[in-house]
């Protein structure tokens, strides 16, 4: 297990559009188990690169108890949209908003080794690959909201407890001290 603290909004890594894969190799394999582990001890549906800090175009889903990940993405979107979907981010701990999405998505990319994958997605498995898509892209979901959803959730982030934290949280048991304050 490699669990990696996943960055929060804010963080400068999550605005930076990621580079592609050009090696398949050790380190590949690695990244793609780290974002694995990261993403099932979340728990999440999903987990793009550059939510633990590495700036490489590859993402890890978990949805409808399918277990993947795409290298290189490249998307096609289906024409009906679902307006009303609530979508949640990692990198922003109990926030979710309705999310305007594509229901469909045609998913080409690659495996770790280097093999060409094409993957059709429908509802929840549809808004993950764009969700995490956009990752790869500097695109964050709150980008994606109307004008209004937007409003409430730029103060919905203010207000969270994470806000302005940039580095992980840190949680520390109240019984580690037994009851002593440091
Ligand atoms: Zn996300």
């Amino acid at each position: 297990m490699a669990i990696q603290p996943i960055r929060l909004f804010g963080d400068p890594v999550l605005r930076t559009p990621a580079e592609p894969v050009v090696d398949f190799d050790k380190e590949l394999r690695k990244l793609v188990k780290d974002l694995t582990d990261t993403m099932m001890d979340a728990p999440g549906a999903g987990l793009a690169a550059p939510q633990i800090g590495v700036g490489l175009r590859v993402f890890t889903y978990y949805v409808d108890e399918q277990l993947g990940h795409l290298i290189n993405p490249d998307l096609d979107l289906g024409g009906e949209v679902d307006e009303e979907g609530e979508e949640g981010c990692l990198s922003f701990p109990g926030l979710t908003f309705p999310t305007p999405r594509a229901i469909s998505t045609v998913a080409k990319g690659f495996t770790m080794h280097g093999e060409p994958v094409t993957i059709e997605g429908t509802d929840l498995m549809a808004r993950c690959f764009q969700h995490e898509t956009d990752h790869l892209d500097g695109v964050l979901f709150i980008d994606r909201l109307d004008a209004k959803q937007r409003k409430l959730a730029m103060k919905a982030i203010r207000e969270a407890e994470w806000s302005g934290l940039s580095s992980p949280v840190v949680k520390i048991s109240p019984h580690s001290t037994q009851g002593r304050a440091l």
